[in-house]
């Protein structure tokens, strides 16, 4: 990779955020991985100084449903890239009546409810077993509550995000086993394996979930409409809070403070 093509950062947009809008001097850069071809082109763009690499995780115009997404071609160009922090952002539902609709969750855990994606780079004869413990980067973490906190959008700073497989949403059966027996607090369909193959790549990887609605569990009526105006209002929010989170990080990914950037020094192998 030429060295005009690398960023430090990364942006990985969900349902409603394909172009941030937020980057200046954009051009966009294919890249090829062992994997097959990443969900779109990445576009490099800078903003506060910074270079910033934009995907947009189902592609332009929402054409990849979250079961099909190549996951481990995403991970593996951004790691291409350089990028030592990942900033996904992703649309959810939420499981817990205190997590309202238009209200964001920088979550801590997650419950892995998918079936058949490909979860890992160490698929033999290499094999590494990388903690999930504390599943995202905490100092990451840490930057995108303290930059909400500034904007005053209402965030929860912890939550655990159970990840289904998709496409179609829970039963309400399903949805009350998620709730009551699981104790989640979100739901979406993306976050597994993205999460994990970012610590494979030793990536510093944090989510910023925006809620959209109440899952089936609440018997809310919700129509289209509600949906779609709490997502843009979402989306809004969402922009400036990149903008905030980019501009607080450090200028070097040698001033992380996290374990992140060591997974392989401590995974099982
Ligand atoms: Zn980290």
């Amino acid at each position: 990779m030429s060295s005009e093509n690398r960023a430090q950062i990364a942006v990985i947009g969900g349902s409603g955020l394909y172009d941030p809008g937020i980057f200046s001097n954009t051009r966009e850069i294919k890249v090829y991985t062992p994997y097959g071809e990443p969900s779109d082109l990445i576009t490099l763009g800078e903003l506060e100084g910074k270079v910033v690499a934009f995907l947009p995780r189902h592609g332009r115009r929402h054409r990849i449903p979250p079961h099909k997404i190549n996951y481990r071609a995403n991970i593996w160009a951004l790691k291409e890239l350089g990028v030592k922090w990942v900033i996904s952002v992703s649309a959810v539902g939420s499981l817990n009546l205190g997590y309202k609709p238009g209200e964001f969750v920088i979550p801590d855990q997650f419950i892995d409810m998918t079936k058949r994606r490909e979860y890992t780079f160490y698929d033999g004869p290499v094999v590494a077993h990388v903690s999930m413990a504390e599943p995202f980067c905490n100092s990451l973490r840490k930057v995108i509550i303290e930059s909400a906190k500034r904007l005053n959008i209402t965030t929860h700073p912890k939550g655990t995000y159970i990840c289904i497989e998709g496409p179609r949403f829970s039963t309400r059966a399903e949805s009350l086993v998620w709730k009551d027996v699981f104790k989640a607090d979100i739901i979406g369909m993306t976050l597994v394996p993205e999460v994990n193959l970012a610590c494979e790549a030793e990536m510093c990887y944090s989510t910023i979930a925006m809620i959209t609605d109440y899952d089936v569990f609440a018997e809310v009526p919700v129509t289209a409409e509600e949906v779609t105006k709490v997502m843009s209002e979402n989306t809004a929010k969402a922009k400036a809070l990149l903008r905030e989170v980019i501009r607080s990080l450090p200028e070097k990914p040698d001033e992380r403070e996290c374990s992140c950037c060591h997974s392989l020094k401590t995974a099982l192998v």
